[in-house]
C-alpha cells in the first residue's frame, strides 16, 4: 500500500485540529480515513457530471462496502454552478432526501464543487461537516485547503461565503490521470507560486520533471504535498500573524487583472503564470532580485506550458482592473515582490507606470483592441 502523508491542521480557536491526508488510491479508502471521526453514516457525495460519471460509482460503493449510506447529488460542471441558485435547488433536493443534522457532505470534485460544497454545509441546518475530496490540482493545492467557501453573484466572484474548516482532506493524485491537461497547468501555476514564496527547492523538482511530473506519481505526490502543506502552514500563521495570507497573492495582482480584462476566458492559472512573469520583472527592478533569478524562474514558467501568450487583451482593461492602493491616492500599486526565491516582501507603492511599461514589454501584442 502507497505510503500516507498527514498535513495537520489546527481548527481555529478550538483545541483540536483536523487532517489533510495524501495517498494515490485514497478514493477507494475513503471510509477508513472517514472512520476515526465519527461522522455521520448518511452522506451526501456532491460531485457535477463529470466528476460523478467518471468516480461517481466507485466513491459510493467504497463507502456503501463500509456500510455507509450514499446518495449521489449531481450539479452542472462550469463555474456558473457556483451560484445561489444552485444552492438553494441543492438544500432543497437535501430535504426532499430527508437529510437532516445527522448527515454529512462530501465534496468530490474540483474548486467549484469544493466551494460549492462547503458553503451548503456550513449553512444547511445551521451547519454540517463536510469532508474535501479534491479532484483537480488546483483544489488539492488551493482551494480545498483553508476553510473559506463561497458562491458568485452575477456582479462578481465569491461575493457570498463563509469560513468553514472540512473535517478532513482526502487528496488522491490517481485522479489527476483524468484531468485534461489545461485543468493541470491551472494547478501547477499555484504550485509553482508556492515554490516562488517559500520553497524554491520545490520549483527544482519540478524543473527537474516539467512536462513527465503527471506520469511520475511518486514524485506528483511529493509535489502536492509539499505544495499543499505551504498553503496550510501560510493559513494557520494568518489566524495569528496578520497579512502573511496575502503572501497567497503572488502573481495574483497582474494575473486578476488579466482574468478579468479577458471577461473569465483566460484560465487562472495562465492568468497567475503571466502575473509571476510580471512580478519577477518587477522584483529585479525594485526588490533586488538578480536578473538571473527572474531569468530562471520565468524559463521554468514558460518551460511548463505557462504564461506563454496571452488573447488579445485591452491594454486600459487591465490596467482599469488593477487594484489601487487607496491609501496612496491610487497611483500606486500593492504587489507581493521577492527578494530572493522564498523570500517574499509585500511591497506597496508599485508605480502604475512601471507596471505598465512591463506588461508592454511582455506581452507586445497586449495593446490590442
Ligand atoms: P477548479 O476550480 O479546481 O479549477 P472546476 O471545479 O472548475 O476546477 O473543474 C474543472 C473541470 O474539470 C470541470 O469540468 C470538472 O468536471 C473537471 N474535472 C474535475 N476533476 C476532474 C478529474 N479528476 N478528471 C477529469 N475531469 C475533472
Ligand atoms: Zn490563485
Amino acid at each position: 500500500m502507497n505510503q500516507l502523508l498527514e498535513i495537520s491542521l489546527p481548527l481555529p480557536g478550538r483545541e483540536q485540529s483536523y487532517q489533510i491526508v495524501i495517498s494515490p488510491g485514497l478514493r477507494l479508502r475513503l471510509a477508513a480515513c472517514l472512520e476515526p471521526l465519527h461522522l455521520p453514516r448518511r452522506l451526501f457525495l456532491v460531485a457535477d457530471t463529470r466528476v460523478a460519471r467518471l468516480y461517481g460509482a466507485e466513491v459510493s460503493k467504497s463507502l456503501q462496502d463500509a456500510g455507509y449510506t450514499i446518495e449521489l447529488l449531481t450539479v452542472a460542471p462550469g463555474e456558473r454552478t457556483k451560484s445561489w441558485p444552485t444552492i438553494v435547488r441543492s438544500a432543497r433536493r437535501l430535504l426532499a432526501s430527508g437529510a437532516d443534522r445527522h448527515t454529512a457532505l462530501v465534496a468530490l470534485g474540483g474548486g467549484v464543487v469544493g466551494d460549492l460544497t462547503g458553503f451548503l454545509a456550513s449553512i444547511y441546518m445551521r451547519g454540517l461537516p463536510c469532508v474535501q475530496v479534491p479532484t483537480t490540482l488546483l483544489a488539492m493545492v488551493d482551494a480545498s485547503i483553508g476553510g473559506k467557501t463561497a458562491v458568485n453573484l452575477p456582479e462578481g466572484k465569491n461575493l457570498l461565503g463563509t469560513f468553514h474548516q472540512p473535517a478532513l482532506v482526502v487528496i488522491d493524485p490517481e485522479f489527476l490521470r483524468t484531468l485534461p491537461p489545461p485543468e493541470r497547468l491551472n494547478g501547477l501555476a499555484e504550485v509553482l507560486k508556492a515554490g516562488f514564496i517559500r520553497q524554491p527547492d520545490l520549483l527544482g523538482r519540478i524543473a527537474k520533471c516539467r512536462r513527465r511530473l503527471f506520469d511520475t506519481p511518486a514524485e506528483l505526490t511529493n509535489i502536492i504535498y509539499t505544495a499543499a502543506a505551504i498553503k496550510a502552514q501560510i493559513v494557520v500563521a494568518d489566524e495569528r500573524e496578520a497579512d502573511v495570507r496575502r503572501l497567497l497573492n503572488f502573481g495574483h495582482t497582474v494575473g486578476h487583472a488579466l482574468e478579468a480584462a479577458s471577461g473569465f476566458q483566460l484560465s487562472h492559472g495562465q492568468a497567475v503564470a503571466c502575473g509571476m512573469l510580471a512580478a519577477l520583472q518587477l522584483s529585479v527592478q525594485l526588490a533586488d532580485l538578480s536578473p538571473a533569478t527572474a531569468s530562471y524562474g520565468a524559463g521554468l514558467i514558460r518551460d511548463c506550458g505557462l504564461g506563454r501568450s496571452l488573447p488579445p487583451l485591452n491594454h486600459d482593461a487591465i490596467l482599469a482592473a488593477l487594484p489601487r492602493d487607496k491609501k496612496r491616492q491610487g497611483q500606486d500599486l500593492v504587489f507581493v515582490l521577492l527578494k530572493e526565491l522564498g523570500e517574499p516582501v509585500i511591497f506597496s507603492g508599485v508605480p502604475l507606470s512601471l507596471v505598465d511599461q512591463i506588461l508592454r514589454q511582455q506581452w507586445p501584442a497586449i495593446s490590442g483592441q
